[in-house]
């Protein structure tokens, strides 16, 4: 049906937001130089926005006229990925809104969501960084759609948001965070600040509830017929954040973790950048976040010099300080009052936060 949809639209155009300050600020030469000749070779019909400011895509497509288009292409990093995704959520018509479906040409400086969706159809990422563009390019011009998974979060102040890529708490936040004034670097920036934290690991206490995930309970399992329930009805195992949980075995399904910790990490889809494959064995649908973690002991400058050699290909996670779990729904609460929580690249208010799975809930454009 997905791909119905975009074949009856073929003749709509789609938006393309163009991030002047993404990446380097290579975004536009980019696009200019790799994406044009390309679509205009496969007759793939678009029109170019540039962002003016932060915020600008989010704003722009809470009153974007939604039949006016067949897709929404973002040309910058994950950071206008999520505006876009959280400016389609907090519309009335978020259901509708949600059938545009996302591309994503890698432009910015962390670029996981495009990442993530040409590894879940398991061809190999180009190698350099406009080869990568053109990659994206030819992928978004074939007008393929596929579903993917995000997950609801409630933040300490009350705010909700959506997130497609990844909750983290402890040293791949401060990593992500800390890095930012080294954006000029691309992604070099994420090394450089991996090593400082290496030298001077931080602790972090507290604790996190989960429920695992289960597959015999009763998933509700998003696809284009169900996708009109209530967001309500789909996120039904969190509380009031700030009502415990409760964890008795004997009562509730949900567990908890004591801290201290070094490294939390939750996420959606498989990598966090394009050289830090977070979650490899993860698909776009898993139905399920993937909760891993390490924790803070006396092995932890070792345990974090391997974990960081070898994140760009994933096998960090077969490590054995490296905790794994398949998870339906999580609370994070840190003990202290500062420190670095960050979602999807954003960093957000420190204290308790909490998020449920929204199983293929997301359109992109992908194979
Ligand atoms: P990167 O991967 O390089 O960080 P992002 O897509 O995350 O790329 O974009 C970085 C930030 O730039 C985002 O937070 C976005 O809101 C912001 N932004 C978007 N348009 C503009 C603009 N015209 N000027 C400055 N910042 C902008
Ligand atoms: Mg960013």
């Amino acid at each position: 049906l997905p791909l119905d949809i975009m074949i009856k639209n073929r003749d709509k155009r789609a938006l393309i937001l163009v991030n002047p300050a993404g990446g380097a600020g290579k975004a536009y030469r980019l696009v200019m130089e790799y994406v044009v000749g390309v679509w205009s070779e496969a007759e793939f019909k678009y029109h170019i926005v540039l962002t003016e400011y932060a915020g600008h895509a989010r704003d722009f497509v809470r009153s974007l006229e939604l039949s006016e288009w067949n897709a929404i292409v973002v040309a910058s990093g994950d950071g206008l990925v999520y505006e876009v995704i959280n400016g389609l959520m907090s519309r009335d018509d978020w259901q509708d809104a949600l059938k545009l479906p996302i591309g994503h040409l890698p432009c910015g400086s962390g670029n996981a969501f495009i990442t993530s969706i040409i590894r879940h159809s398991e061809r190999p990422i180009a190698a350099s960084a406009e080869q990568f563009v053109v990659q994206s390019a030819i992928l978004i011009a074939t007008h393929q759609v596929i579903p993917f998974d995000m997950a609801v979060i409630d933040m300490c102040d009350g705010q909700r948001v959506f997130s497609f890529l990844s909750i983290s708490w402890g040293v791949v936040a401060d990593v992500d965070y800390e890095s930012e004034k080294y954006r000029f670097l691309g992604e070099t920036r994420f090394t450089i600040e991996a090593v400082k934290n290496i030298i001077r690991p931080r602790i972090y206490d507290g604790y996190i509830d989960y429920l695992p995930y289960d597959t015999t309970d009763g998933t509700i399992q998003m696809n284009y017929t169900t996708s009109n329930l209530a967001i309500t009805k789909i996120h039904q195992h969190l509380l009031p954040i700030n009502e415990p949980i409760p964890i008795d075995p004997t009562t509730s399904k949900w567990r908890r973790i004591e801290g201290p910790f070094a490294s939390v990490l939750i996420t959606s889809k498989s990598a966090i950048s394009k050289d830090a494959i977070s979650t490899p064995q993860s698909t776009l649908t898993d139905g399920y976040l993937t909760l891993q973690l390490i924790r803070f002991d006396s092995s932890i400058r070792m345990n974090l010099i391997k974990a960081f050699t070898k994140l760009p290909d994933g096998k960090h996670f077969d490590c054995d300080f490296v905790e794994s779990m398949r998870i339906r729904a999580f609370r994070i609460v840190p003990s202290g009052t500062t420190g670095n929580l960050m979602i999807d690249g954003e960093r957000v208010p420190y204290g308790s936060i909490q998020g449920e799975i929204l199983p293929s809930i997301g359109l992109c454009m992908g194979k």
